[in-house]
């Protein structure tokens, strides 16, 4: 399904209003398997909504946000009755939902807002669950026209009610979505890995998804069992580069092998400061395996809490192999745990050295009578590289569990 997404707003264009409805929206659908193929943000005129329109007639659906209040800045409404050629008429029902609920907050209703009680005589409303003005929704030539307006809230949730649903329907008339997720390898590697099992597949088509934390193959196809055999042969070429399926994270991934194993985890984390232990406390159960976390941000606390050497520290430095693994064994031994995880390295923007660059990362591990650590270098910001050094121990946990 091609879609074509217009972000209406004089605010937007000037940069005082940063378009996150445009973010959002995409996200959400790409969510469904739809994709947006076009996205322009115009000023509040009549004539740049309508020609703007026209422009993007040959997609499957359009979705616009913004203008739809009740001042004279508002023209979405007017742009939208023009272009499809529509007479709106007034509806008294409408007013008096409107009417009351004003009634609520203030002794009257402006005049002004008898302009959103104009309902479609060719279109339908689009309800809004959370504000007064409700959206409109057209058909034409093949294209759905969706209206909505840019209060972000407002926008959420006509989206989540309306819009989506009928959306997902529409894209996929019998079609199979199924997603496979991949962490630790790039999206070009990824690509050229199952190139021949895509060409093997001209009935399945396949998309690749990359995010920070890996890549996900989105399957999409109208028959199962031509799905369910692109999907084994994706299984068998990539092996343990697959984490997981759909919605599912590396922390339920771990979560569940622990359950499985019956087995206990503590961590000891420094540049991600507990973004570990938060992202294995998201899990609803976790308390069954996850024993708790140590922050420890400073040499003393290392020392203090984990009973790193004071002559390791003086050595090689916070940042090394040898920490991280006084880390692990040291969370391990504190609270008892059958595996103990060590973080240890410079996030950014600042502490990097030529030696020790920003980006570095140590990733202690302990289990059984083993203990070792891996380095890393990543090269994100400082948020990016907390959130990939997450990532990298939940599938060091996991690939250790597989064994
Ligand atoms: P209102 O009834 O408030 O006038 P509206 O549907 O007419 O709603 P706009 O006037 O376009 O919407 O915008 C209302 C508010 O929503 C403004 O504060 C604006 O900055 C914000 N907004 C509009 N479009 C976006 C967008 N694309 N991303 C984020 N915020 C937006
Ligand atoms: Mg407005």
């Amino acid at each position: 399904m091609n879609l074509a997404l217009i972000t209406i707003g004089n605010e937007l264009l000037s940069g005082f209003t940063v378009d996150t409805n445009a973010a959002w929206i995409g996200k959400k659908l790409s969510k469904i398997g739809v994709q947006v193929s076009i996205h322009i943000t115009i000023d509040d005129r009549v004539e740049s909504i309508v020609s703007t329109l026209k422009s993007v007639s040959d997609k499957n659906a359009v979705i616009v946000t913004g203008g739809l209040g009740p001042t004279h800045d508002d023209v979405t409404s007017s742009a939208f009755f023009k272009y499809f050629d529509d007479t709106p008429q007034f509806s008294e029902e409408y007013w008096e939902v409107l009417t009351q609920r004003f009634l609520k907050i203030t002794s009257t209703i402006p005049d002004l807002n008898r302009n959103q009680a104009m309902i479609p005589t060719k279109g339908t409303t689009i309800p809004n669950p959370v504000g007064s003005a409700r959206g409109l929704q057209y058909e034409k030539d093949g294209c759905t026209y969706f209206s909505l307006p840019g209060v972000p809230n407002e926008m959420k949730a006509m989206m989540t009610e309306s819009v989506l649903p009928f959306l997902e329907k529409k894209s996929h008339h019998n079609l199979i979505v199924r997603t496979i997720r991949t962490t630790g390898i790039p999206e070009s590697a990824l690509a050229e890995k199952v190139d021949i099992i895509l060409r093997e597949h001209p009935d399945v088509s396949m998309a690749f998804l990359p995010q920070l934390i890996g890549v996900d193959i989105r399957l999409t196809g109208k028959i199962e069992s031509k799905i369910s055999s692109c999907q084994h042969e994706l299984e068998s070429e990539l092996g343990d580069l697959v984490f997981g399926y759909d919605n599912e994270g590396l922390e339920n991934v771990v979560g569940t092998l622990l359950l499985k194993k019956g087995l206990t985890l503590s961590v000891a984390e420094s540049c991600t400061g507990g973004l570990l232990a938060h992202r294995l406390t998201n899990i609803p159960g976790s308390s069954a395996y996850f024993k708790g976390g140590i922050t420890s941000y400073s040499n003393e606390a290392k020392m203090k809490l984990l009973q790193v050497e004071e002559d390791t520290l003086e050595r090689v430095g916070a940042v090394s192999s040898e920490t991280a693994i006084e880390m692990a064994e040291g969370v391990r031994k504190l609270l008892k745990t059958d595996i103990g995880v060590g973080i240890t390295g410079i996030a950014g923007p600042g502490g990097g050295t030529e030696i020790k660059p920003v980006g570095l990362v140590y990733i202690g591990f302990s289990m059984g009578e083993q203990s070792y650590a891996k380095k890393f270098i990543f090269s994100r910001d400082r948020k990016g590289n907390k959130y990939l050094t997450s990532q990298v121990a939940l599938n060091m946990i996991r690939l250790t569990l597989k064994k």
